[in-house]
């Protein structure tokens, strides 16, 4: 249900778990253990966390806005430093140092400009700035306002 708002919160840099078909009270156990912050929209769940947020909205920008005003010591500023499918740190990826080694996905003229290259150490996707990034900078930015920084 808040899948979108993971992978958002996980491109802002946030260690963010996302579970899904959990009973309740398992949940909350976990959120617990973990001593995680519990976002949900199910206000039962809410209320069984020690620690939660009821999130009212159900588009990602409403999202985005409810998160940065419930945690105004947060940072929220796009990093693309985890993976977003995964939730683990990236690490800079090492160019191959042959040629017929480049990887075809990779914009070889961009990255030559300066551009770096992150890789996540589990699933060896690689990220790099480009117009995906650009347009998550926007929503971000349109959602809490500035350039997506606060
Ligand atoms: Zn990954």
């Amino acid at each position: 249900m808040l899948g979108k708002l993971a992978r958002y919160l996980r491109f802002l840099g946030h260690d963010t778990a996302y579970v899904r078909d959990l009973p309740e009270r398992e949940l909350a156990t976990l959120a617990r253990s973990e001593g995680r912050t519990l976002l949900t929209r199910d206000r039962s769940l809410a209320g069984r966390a020690p620690s939660s947020l009821l999130l009212h909205e159900s588009d990602l920008p409403g999202q985005l806005r409810e998160v940065a005003r419930a945690f105004p010591h947060v940072p929220f500023e796009v990093k693309f430093d985890r993976c977003p499918d995964c939730n683990i740190p990236l690490r800079p990826w090492a160019k191959p140092t042959k040629d017929s080694d480049w990887p075809t996905e990779i914009p070889r003229p961009l990255i030559d400009s300066g551009v770096p290259v992150h890789e996540c150490p589990s699933c060896a996707r690689r990220y790099w700035e480009g117009s995906h990034a650009a347009r998550i900078r926007e929503v971000v930015a349109a959602a809490i306002g500035g350039d997506g920084l606060r």
